[in-house]
C-alpha cells in the first residue's frame, strides 16, 4: 500500500516540529507574548525592498504567459548567466552559466546534488553538530551518512576525525558554513587544511572527493567575518546556494546549485545535475522567483536586528553564567545546557517558558540551540527567564 521507509520519515518525530508545536498550544493557553520561542529559524525580518519593487514591475511589466510559463528545466538562461557572473565578479570565481542549475532552496540542491553524485555503496561526511535533514537526504540517495567531530572548544572541523572516517567509499563531503546550529563560520586556515586533506586523500583512494558546500547562511555574519568560497580553495566543488536566508524568502523555495568549471568532468556532473533534477520532478524552479532573484544578486535582508539580538542575547547569557560559543554567523546560539542531558535541560526550560532546542538531533550532546531570528522585544523580554533558568542549577 505504501513505502514503510518513507511512512517511517513521514511519522518519525522532528524535535524541532516539535517544540513548535508545543509552543503554538503553549500561546494559545497563556498568550503569545508568555511564551519565548526560539525552536525555528523563520527569518523574522522582511526581504529587501527591492524583493517588492521587483515583483510589482514583473507583474506589471511582464505578459503572464511567460512570467509564470515553464523555463528550461534547469532554470532560465538569463537567469543563469546572473548568477553565474554574480559568482565570478564577488568571489572571483568561475561557475559557467551551463553549470548553474536553479533549485527550490537548499534542500533541493542537496537532493539533487545527492542524487547526481551518488552510486552503490558511496558514503557522504558532514561534522558534527549538523542540519538534521542531511541524514534523511544523504540516505534517501541511497548512501551512508557518517558525521566527524568538531573540535568541543570553538567547534572548528576537528580533521583527524574526517581523515579517520574517509575511506575508499567516501563520495563527498557536506561542509555547512555559517553553520546551522551552531553559528559557526569555518575559518580560512581550515578551510586550507580541510582542502589538503581531501587532495591528499582524493589521491590516495584513487578518485576525487566532492566538497559540497550548503550555503544558505552565507551572506548572515557580522563585524568583519569572511566567509571563504570554497570553490577557490578546491576544484571538486559543488555550491548548493538559497536565497532563503539571505532576502528572507524561505516560502517561495528558491536556489541553485553551482558546479565549479573546474570540476573533474564538469559537463558530466551536470548533465547528472539535471537528470537527477528530472527524476525527483525538480524541474524548472518557480519562474517568477527566478526572474525576482535574477535583480536581486548581491542584495541582503537588513540583518542588523539579528546582530544586535545575537548581542544582547551573548552578553546577558554570559553574564547569567551560560557558556555560549560566539556566532560569527547565521541566527543561531550554541549553548551548553546546564545539566548533562540537553533534553531533560530542555524539558527544565518548558517551565520558564523558554523553548530551546537540544542538540542531540544535531549529532552532538549538551547543548541548546536558540535561534534568535525572533523581534528584539522577544529577547529582552525573555532575559529574566534565562536569568531564572541559571538560578536554578546554582
Ligand atoms: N541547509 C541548512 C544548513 C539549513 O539550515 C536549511 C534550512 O534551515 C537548509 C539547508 C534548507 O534550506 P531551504 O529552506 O533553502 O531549503
Amino acid at each position: 500500500m505504501f513505502s514503510e521507509k518513507m511512512h517511517a520519515l513521514g511519522t518519525s518525530p522532528s524535535v524541532i516540529r516539535d517544540l513548535f508545536e508545543y509552543g503554538n498550544k503553549r500561546k494559545a493557553e497563556i498568550g503569545a507574548d508568555k511564551v519565548f520561542d526560539f525552536s525555528i529559524g523563520n527569518p523574522s525580518v522582511e526581504p529587501p525592498e527591492i524583493v517588492k519593487e521587483t515583483i510589482e514591475k514583473l507583474l506589471n511589466e511582464s505578459d503572464g504567459v511567460s512570467l509564470h510559463g515553464y523555463t528550461s528545466g534547469p532554470g532560465d538562461m538569463s537567469v543563469r548567466m546572473a548568477v553565474s557572473d554574480y559568482i565570478e565578479k564577488t568571489h572571483g570565481a568561475k561557475a559557467s552559466p551551463n553549470h548553474i542549475y536553479m533549485t527550490c532552496g537548499a534542500a533541493a540542491s542537496l537532493t539533487v546534488t545527492l542524487g547526481a553524485l551518488c552510486e552503490d555503496g558511496d558514503e557522504f561526511i558532514t561534522f558534527a553538530p549538523y542540519f538534521p535533514e542531511y541524514r534523511v537526504f544523504v540516505e534517501s540517495a541511497g548512501a551512508v551518512f557518517k558525521a566527524a567531530k568538531s573540535d568541543k572548544n570553538d567547534l572548528q572541523p576537528d580533521l583527524a576525525s574526517l581523515e579517520d572516517l574517509i575511506m575508499p567509499h567516501t563520495k563527498g563531503i557536506i561542509l555547512n558554513s555559517p553553520n546551522n546550529p551552531s553559528g559557526v563560520v569555518v575559518s580560512e586556515e581550515n578551510i586550507i587544511k580541510l582542502c589538503e586533506l581531501l587532495k591528499k586523500k582524493s589521491a590516495e583512494i584513487g578518485h576525487p572527493i566532492v566538497l559540497i558546500s550548503d550555503e544558505p547562511y552565507r551572506e548572515l555574519v557580522y563585524g568583519d567575518v569572511k566567509v571563504p568560497y570554497l570553490m577557490n580553495y578546491y576544484d571538486d566543488t559543488i555550491v548548493c546556494y538559497s536565497y532563503s536566508k539571505s532576502l528572507s524568502l524561505p516560502g517561495e523555495r528558491i536556489g541553485y546549485i553551482a558546479v565549479s568549471d573546474k570540476m573533474t568532468g564538469a559537463d558530466d556532473v551536470f548533465f547528472a545535475i539535471c537528470g537527477s533534477g528530472r527524476s525527483m520532478g525538480y524541474v524548472c524552479a518557480p519562474s517568477l522567483f527566478q526572474r525576482v532573484i535574477k535583480e536581486c544578486q548581491g542584495m541582503t535582508s537588513d540583518i542588523s536586528v539579528y546582530e544586535k539580538n545575537r548581542t544582547i542575547l551573548l552578553n546577558a547569557l554570559t553574564s547569567y553564567g551560560y557558556r555560549c560559543l560566539s556566532p560569527d554567523g547565521a541566527f543561531y546560539l550554541f549553548v551548553e545546557a546546564l545539566e548533562k542531558d540537553a533534553k531533560a535541560f530542555s524539558e527544565k526550560a518548558k517551565e520558564y517558558e523558554l523553548l530551546l532546542v537540544p542538540s542531540d538531533s544535531f549529532g552532538v550532546e549538551g547543548f541548546v540551540r536558540i535561534s534568535y531570528c525572533v523581534s528584539t522585544e522577544q529577547i529582552e523580554n525573555s532575559l529574566p527567564a534565562f536569568e531564572a533558568l541559571a538560578k536554578a542549577y546554582k
